[in-house]
């Protein structure tokens, strides 16, 4: 009785009932409305998979401004890895909201930072001593990745692989493999960026001690051990295509970095917090990182980024050199230790071995029927298709546009990626019941009928 502020909150309950509903034409006639509307206040670079607008989500339903309902297969890009409007995040959240939302760690901190830098400590491989720096997007934590290597080693050099993807601010565009759309017309770059092949099984069919063997090669001979600062590597690519590396690639490019005082830095942007059915992909593929990045699924859907890394790395940074108005935002960090606390409490990992068990099944089964799906891959909630001309690697773009228009239009999200845009990914909710994933995999099985 001592918290009135509390006392004045009804519980959070979502009114949003758990099932795919299409109403209208998609996009129905509100959501072109709206997209009227924002075609004249917003550019065009800022462009929209589907212009259906979102009025409320809940686990892993999101509904339109129309009623209509989808089954969400990809959670916003893997960022409320947790459900939507899960109601532990959202109570964590509005209690943070009533009590404080904005000191400036770096004027006057608070105790949900340092308590998120705990839970990350804890919950990153390996028993090191670790520190964090909190900040508000995933590019964001790349750049201080980076940042803090450089002045950790004294090295500028910054290698990153073929297929990746880091972020849109200016060095992150130069790690990026593909120009379009990301970073066409949009130079001069960051110097210093150095690119290697990197292991792509379905294409390259290389075991991982070879593939390592070339993606070291390469980057000797392009620009030298001793010049680099960091490897960066995200250990399942997302943008890319989800590419799961061959066994033991990762590991060779680790014992490579570290017997080269390079900082071997694993970017689980996409690919970490609780994704894979273990907290970090690293986990599954055999490699201790020197240095973490986190973001999207690390708040539930706020946002936050972290930089977790070797103590003695991050100390190298000057008191003052890291940090930022928002960052490590009390009412995101407070959702952050929600969203952990809900995969302890919940036994959110083994959700997402089951998504995975689940969805590879259905997909096997439908690679069966369709040979225009080539390759199926992933681990836990994080899977993905290439489709391709039958037969052969070479991509098919367009069925894959076709599949997720069609999708869409049934009331199911699902998302594209892939280099040559010819690959589908899901990355569902932990919070999605095995019923709905059928159910939206129905779906998809009819659109590969209508192909
Ligand atoms: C999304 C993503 C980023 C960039 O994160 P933003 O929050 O969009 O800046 C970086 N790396 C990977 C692997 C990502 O998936």
């Amino acid at each position: 009785m001592t918290d009135l502020l509390a006392s004045t909150t009804a519980p959070f309950v979502s009114t949003v009932v758990e099932e795919r509903r299409v109403v209208t034409a998609i996009p129905g006639p509100k959501s072109l409305e709206l997209h009227e509307r924002r075609l004249a206040v917003v550019p065009p670079g800022v462009s929209s998979m589907l212009p259906v607008y979102i009025e409320k989500a809940h686990g892993a339903i999101v509904v339109d401004v129309d009623g209509n309902q989808f089954i969400d297969l990809g959670a916003g890009i893997g960022v409320t890895t947790i459900g939507h409007t899960n109601d532990a995040v959202v109570a964590a959240a509005t209690e943070q909201l009533r009590n404080v939302t904005h000191t400036l760690f770096t004027i006057t901190p608070y105790e949900s930072y340092v308590r998120v830098a705990e839970l990350l400590a804890e919950h990153t491989p390996g028993d090191h001593a670790k520190r964090t720096v909190l900040v508000n997007s995933g590019a964001e934590a790349v750049e201080n990745g980076v940042k803090i290597a450089r002045k950790h080693t004294g090295r500028n050099g910054v290698a990153v692989l073929e297929h990746a993807y880091h972020g849109r601010t200016n060095l992150t565009m130069a790690m990026n493999f593909k120009a379009s759309p990301y970073s066409t017309g949009f130079g001069p770059f960051a110097g210093d960026i150095y690119r290697a092949p990197s292991s792509y099984p379905f294409h390259d069919g290389l075991s991982g001690a070879d593939a390592a063997k070339k993606t070291i090669a390469h980057l000797e001979k392009t620009v030298g051990a001793s010049d680099l600062a960091c490897l960066i590597v995200e250990p399942i690519q997302g943008e890319g295509g989800f590419m799961v590396p061959a066994a033991g690639y990762l590991p060779a490019l680790q014992q490579w970095c570290t017997e080269n005082g390079i900082v071997f830095i694993a970017d689980e942007i996409q690919s970490g917090m609780a994704r894979t059915g273990k907290y970090w992909a690293s986990e599954h593929l055999d490699v201790v990182p020197d240095m973490i990045l986190s973001a999207k699924g690390i708040a539930g859907g706020l946002p936050l980024a972290g930089v977790t890394g070797r103590a003695e790395i991050m100390d190298s940074a000057q008191p003052g050199g890291l940090g930022g108005t928002f960052g490590g935002n009390p009412v995101s960090a407070a959702a952050a230790v929600a969203v952990f606390e809900q995969i302890e409490a919940n036994g959110l990992l083994a959700e997402g071995e089951r998504i995975g068990k689940t969805l590879t099944t259905a997909l096997l089964d439908l690679q069966k029927r369709y040979p225009v799906i080539g390759d199926v891959r992933g681990i836990g909630a994080m899977v993905a298709i290439e489709l391709v001309r039958p037969g052969t690697t070479e991509p098919d773009a367009a069925s894959v546009t076709f599949l997720a228009d069609y999708a869409a239009k049934n009331g199911v999200l699902l998302l594209t990626a892939g280099t040559y845009g010819n690959v589908l990914r899901f990355l569902p909710s932990l919070a999605i019941s095995d019923e709905l994933l059928l159910e939206a995999l129905g779906v998809l099985a009819d659109g590969f009928a209508a192909l």
